[in-house]
């Protein structure tokens, strides 16, 4: 076991990313302020490399890799915007990356993936055990698995988003970030806490699937179904030993937020802000909407945390 990681780690990771990772901008906006009465601070992940803050967890994980690691390679499994960040991260580092999908996973994420180089291989979900194969590749080919979300330098690398932003803005009041497995939280938290130590600290998560949120307030780990929801980044199924250790430790509250909320964020980002903001990047936005009241005259920032969304889909949700 890797020890829990730091605020240390955090500024490390910052200095591993450098030159690697976009410092993404920090945008603000007269009309979500004037309608919230908050001043908001945009930390946009949706432009980061590969369409997500994805890139920092698997950059800064691949470039703690010995010369053995290296030379053997990374496994990954993710239907999702890990796998290409892994997929991405490897290339940039010089080294082979297997990354197991789902074998209906959608083409285009398939082929990003391996645009970026990754060596597909296909599962059957429904009957095939995703860790099972990721545990034998590694055995068998001296693979190195890095998880999505609960590994200490994956969480310490996406908190370099939060550390880049409050830097920016300055000291904040309130911090909402989107929660799926609890990386980016995790790790938010750890940047937050040492920057702007007074800050009460949000995640957010799908309605459909609060198994954060139970997890949080029962104080062990919920496992729960597949949730269905648009936001995809945020379907896991529980959270890991290592976010939720430091979720329970620094961060204030879990929010939820139904689908109907996301899709109006996304109209507002495209709007109003010219952005484009999938689903799951909408989470933190759409809990900072509905707590507007408690809001108002603080500084807050909101993680949007990806922008990788189909344009006929993008389009569908908007239109419906
Ligand atoms: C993975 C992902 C999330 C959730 O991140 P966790 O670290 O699993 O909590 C949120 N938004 C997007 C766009 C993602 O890709």
């Amino acid at each position: 076991m890797l020890q829990p990681p730091s605020y240390a780690d955090v500024v490390a990771a910052s200095a591993r990313i450098a030159g690697h990772a976009h410092r993404t901008p920090v945008m603000t906006s007269r009309t979500a302020d004037a309608e919230s009465g908050a001043r908001l601070f945009f930390k946009c992940e949706n432009l980061q490399r590969m369409g997500a803050f994805k890139f920092r967890g698997a950059f800064n994980a691949l470039s703690c890799f010995d010369a053995a690691q290296r030379k053997a390679g990374v496994v990954a499994f993710s239907s999702g915007n890990h796998a290409q960040a892994v997929a991405l991260s490897a290339r940039l580092l010089g080294m082979p990356a297997t990354i197991i999908m789902p074998h209906d996973a959608p083409a285009a994420k398939v082929a990003a993936t391996r645009g970026y180089g990754g060596q597909v291989v296909l599962y059957d979900r429904y009957t095939e055990d995703r860790e099972a194969i990721g545990k034998r590749l590694a055995q068998e080919q001296g693979l190195t698995l890095i998880p999505p979300y609960d590994h200490p330098h994956v969480i310490a690398g996406q908190g370099t988003a939060v550390k880049e932003l409050i830097e920016e803005s300055g000291p904040l009041d309130a911090l909402f970030v989107c929660l799926g497995g609890g990386g980016l939280l995790s790790g938010s938290a750890l940047a937050a806490r040492a920057l702007s130590p007074g800050i009460k600290i949000y995640g957010v998560e799908p309605q459909a699937g609060n198994d954060g949120q139970q997890s949080f307030r029962s104080g062990a780990i919920v496992h729960i179904d597949t949730p269905h929801t648009i936001a995809d980044g945020a379907q896991t199924q529980h959270l890991g030993q290592y976010t939720f250790d430091i979720i329970r430790r620094e961060v204030d509250d879990i929010l939820t937020v139904s689908d109907e909320e996301l899709v109006e964020c996304m109209r507002f980002f495209a709007a109003r802000m010219k952005i484009v903001v999938e689903p799951t990047g909408c989470l933190g936005f759409a809990a900072a909407r509905k707590l507007q009241a408690q809001l108002r005259g603080k500084r807050v920032g909101v993680v949007l945390s990806g922008g990788n969304i189909d344009m006929a889909r993008f389009c569908q949700l908007l239109a419906e």
